[in-house]
């Protein structure tokens, strides 16, 4: 028996029209283990509908009463934690582990840390001489919330987390890869009241759910996280309508290794950074770029623990690393690291799928370091989202620059340096939106989020997210 997942749609749970279903695999086995509804225009249509009436209640409830009610979802989230947990590492292939400590904490940090914002979200007075002028910012109405596979619920509370804060009602579309957790939240809601068509989800693909959804005319905002092609296309449809769009696409981050690199967690983090859920996150550090007299060292050492991760079933505490999230994908990097040998590129370790004990029909890739690859091919400008790490050495600043700028990427990068003037340099001109200094992926829910260049348009996070789902009206009295 498969699990059978439903939209949630005005309170209710919709099965698929029409039997109209997709398979949902589990990526360390193969095996089909539930059935996502393939949705369409139709439901979309419904759920706008449900959306629209909710929102006049949603929108007039006091602040706090809407904090207090993404904290009640985040409690029984937080409550069912090891459900979600392993209903995450099952549909993504993620290591258990990584979702019981990563991927669940944070939905749940999300909806609080937006319920918060809620209650602290201010308007703007500015007192002139015969005359005052306040801003509000009212919510938008009825908002699509879009979100990719590589953290299904993380990135999708994300989203729906300050579009409710800030009064709207939402249309979600999870990823039909890893659609179970969003289906999982949405029972959720229904269990504990959620007033019904303030947040709804369907799920479906992206032409059949994704494009109706976006090209709907009473939907006033898309926030949007995925792949550089989708939302290039999505920008595009929303332009079309003057939509306001929030765009988190691709990255092909650099790390930039400075010989007096402070050498404490250095390799564990450049481990992490490269390997981290199979090297599937936006954030991942994909290129690595070494001064040359410390080239050796990292390297090796690097190259080491790559070796030594243990890579296996995502439910064994022991695994560091699982599979990859699908066939498809699998496929893609199998391909890239095809393309990467044809390039020129020394695979120093991995560069092959694995096929674990018992786990034959999983979509394992070994951890992978290739060396001796310029900056202008495809391996080391195009984004792979694997668990694929380039390594490059450079003799002086400004080639670390020019080598971590030679993409058409801009998402993230992170620098490794005692030198404090250096670090502040090289920050200022890299070309990304998030810049780490001798760290990784340490994040803080209230700082701007989002890339540069092919990676991106707006940031999400603290107040940047709830402007993005408000429009600022100014009022003028004359006095
Ligand atoms: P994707 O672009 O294929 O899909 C993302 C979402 O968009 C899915 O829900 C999909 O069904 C939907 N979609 C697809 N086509 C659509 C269309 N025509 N109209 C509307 N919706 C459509 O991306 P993915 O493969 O799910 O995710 C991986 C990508 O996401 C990578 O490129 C990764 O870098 C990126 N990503 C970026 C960030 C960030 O914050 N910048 C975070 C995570 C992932």
């Amino acid at each position: 028996m498969t699990l059978r997942l439903s939209h949630l749609i005005g309170g209710d749970a919709r099965p698929a029209r029409d039997g109209a279903w997709l398979e949902v695999r589990d990526p360390a086995t193969g095996q089909v283990f539930a059935h996502c509804p393939d949705g369409g225009a139709d439901d979309v249509a419904e759920a706008v509908a449900a959306a629209e009436a909710a929102f006049p209640a949603w929108s007039a409830l006091p602040a706090p009463e809407r904090a207090a009610w993404l904290n009640r979802l985040a409690d029984a989230l937080e409550s069912r934690l090891e459900d979600f947990a392993r209903a995450e590492s099952r549909d993504a292939g993620k290591p258990l582990a990584l979702a019981r400590s990563l991927d669940i904490p944070r939905a749940a940090s999300n909806l609080r840390f937006f319920a918060a914002a809620a209650t602290q979200f201010a308007s703007e007075s500015h007192a002139a001489p015969g005359a005052i002028h306040y801003t509000l910012r009212q919510p938008l109405g009825v908002v699509a919330c879009i979100s990719p596979w590589n953290l299904p619920l993380y990135l999708l509370t994300w989203k729906i987390a300050p579009a409710l804060a800030a009064g709207n009602c939402v249309v979600g579309k999870p990823s039909e890869v890893t659609p179970v957790t969003a289906w999982m939240l949405g029972e959720l809601a229904r269990e504990i009241g959620f007033p019904p068509g303030v947040l709804n989800i369907v799920h479906g693909r992206g032409p059949s759910v994704g494009e109706p959804l976006v090209a709907h005319p009473r939907v006033k905002a898309v926030s949007f996280t995925g792949s550089t092609a989708v939302g290039l296309r999505l920008g595009e449809a929303c332009a079309r309508t003057l939509k306001k769009v929030s765009l988190e696409l691709g990255g092909k981050n650099a790390t930039l290794v400075f010989a007096d690199a402070p050498r404490g967690k250095l390799i564990d983090t450049l481990v992490r950074s490269a390997f981290l859920n199979s090297g599937q996150i936006c954030l991942c550090g994909s290129r690595l770029l070494v001064e040359r007299s410390a080239y050796d060292e990292v390297r090796d050492a690097l190259v080491a623990r790559a070796r030594a991760l243990v890579v296996g079933d995502p439910a064994d505490p022991a695994t560091q690393m699982g599979p990859v999230v699908s066939q498809a994908h699998f496929d893609k990097v199998m391909a890239c690291l095809a393309r990467a040998r044809e390039e020129g590129g020394r695979v120093l370790c991995g560069g092959e799928a694995l096929r674990p004990a018992g786990h034959a029909g999983g979509w394992f890739i070994a951890p992978t370091v290739i060396e001796g690859l310029g900056p202008a091919c495809r391996t080391n400008t195009e984004e792979i989202f694997g668990p694929v790490l380039t390594l490059q050495a450079f003799d002086t600043e400004a080639e670390a620059l020019a080598l971590a700028n030679a993409t058409p990427y801009g998402l993230a990068a992170s620098v490794w340096t005692s030198d404090l003037a250096r670090a502040h340099r090289v920050a200022g001109a890299l070309e990304a939106g998030l810049v780490w200094v001798n760290t990784w992926m340490n994040r803080d829910l209230r700082t701007p989020f989002g890339g540069v260049k092919q990676s991106g348009l707006g940031r999400e996070g603290g107040w940047e997210a709830m402007r993005f789902f408000t429009e600022a009206k100014n009022v003028t009295i004359s006095l």
